[in-house]
């Protein structure tokens, strides 16, 4: 099992995050929208085609390989290859297998250039969304928020770009002037939000989308949905369909708090946007608080964790212990009883804020 001598190209690979556009249109559902306006600095320009995929699937291959190899050696063999390496051969035999399968990895990402290709991401997209909603300067907590901007910006894993994105406005109903407040914190305009569907027509336009796409697949690495806490999520998405009596959607359910994987993945505070990116060298590219913008530069953060060897997972998502969401009708399967289980494995280390800072 000669490892070490393996010749590995250099794909290192760099990203480079491009201007934000500014949206042209209300609402806008499709890649069209991208191509005809200078949003096309996102997709693969002659800059962006020179760049390598994140995983090296060379390796990752070689990776299968190996990995199948230890899993048809008998035990005795197991054993020989661990002595060889002066590994301990204590254990059982699975703790064994992995022992072997660790080293052979480690010693596959010690010959490789880039040891940070040799990790092999979770999802295939990520989709990265940062909702704006109806507020005022002087609101308390039970502020009755209403989505009215609702972006989506897709982040395909294996060419570490930004390679798609949605936005439509959406149209309050409770409260339907937007305070000054509100317009100035935001960008968004009275007109824009008059002229835009309600949240459910939005909702279905977002489904359709990314059905489009086939990223609502059974496939459960297809496409994971990422958002700067747990906000987006668990506070405006979960008050808008209790709003308008529509039910929790499934994907929306779990989610890459991207906050607190920058926080665990680099041992710092957790912050906004803007640090995170300050702390990456890195300056927030658009308008602050602009749905579309802070999508984008949340999908830059991600980026740049991947680029880093961090593997993005679902970290964050609903409880249902937690009697907020208790009467979450969310659609399809028995949810109360994967969140029960899921729960467990979230930690409860969220700082609960009435709202997200960007700084
Ligand atoms: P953000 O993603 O940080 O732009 O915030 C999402 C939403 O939270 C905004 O659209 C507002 O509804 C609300 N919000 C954020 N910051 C404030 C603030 N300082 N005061 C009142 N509402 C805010
Ligand atoms: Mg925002």
């Amino acid at each position: 099992m000669a490892s070490s001598n393996m010749k590995i190209q250099n794909e290192n690979a760099s990203v480079e995050t491009k201007k934000t556009p500014k949206s042209s249109k209300n609402h806008s559902y499709d890649i069209d929208w991208i191509k005809n306006t200078n949003a096309k600095s996102f997709l693969p320009d002659q800059q962006h085609s020179l760049k390598k995929p994140v995983t090296d699937q060379g390796c990752q291959k070689r990776l299968s390989k190996y990995n199948g190899l230890v899993n048809r050696m008998s035990p005795e063999e197991v054993d020989e290859e661990l002595r060889k390496r002066q590994l301990s051969t204590s254990g059982e035999i699975e703790i064994r297998r992995l022992r072997l399968k660790h080293h052979y990895k480690a010693q596959l990402m010690l010959g490789h250039e880039n040891p940070f290709k040799m990790i092999q991401q979770h999802f295939e997209y990520i989709a990265v969304v940062d909702f704006e909603a109806t507020c005022d300067n002087n609101q308390r907590n039970n502020y009755p928020h209403e989505i009215i901007e609702f972006p989506i910006v897709l982040i395909n894993v294996q060419q570490q770009m930004i390679v798609d994105k949605f936005q439509s406005y959406c149209r309050p109903t409770l409260n339907p002037i937007l305070s000054e407040f509100c317009t100035e914190l935001t960008g968004i305009e009275q007109h824009q939000v008059d002229n835009a569907p309600t949240f459910p027509d939005v909702l279905r336009n977002v489904e359709a989308w990314l059905n489009e796409r086939n990223l609502l697949s059974s496939h459960k690495r297809k496409c994971g949905f990422a958002t700067d806490g747990p906000w987006d999520f668990a506070k405006f998405l979960r008050i808008q369909c209790r709003f308008n009596s529509i039910p929790y959607p499934r994907w929306a359910k779990k989610w890459i708090n991207v906050r607190k994987e920058f926080s665990s993945f680099y041992s710092v505070q957790r912050c906004g946007i803007t640090k995170m990116l300050k702390s990456l060298g890195l300056v927030f590219d658009g308008r602050h608080h602009s749905g579309l913008d802070d999508s984008v530069n949340i999908a830059r953060i991600a980026l740049e964790l991947m680029k880093d060897g961090c593997i993005l997972l679902l970290n964050d998502g609903v409880r249902a212990s937690d009697p907020k969401f208790i009467d979450l009708n969310i659609t399809g399967g028995d949810e109360t009883k994967d969140l029960e289980e899921d729960e467990a494995k979230l930690d409860d280390n969220d700082d609960d804020d009435l709202y997200v800072s960007n700084e």
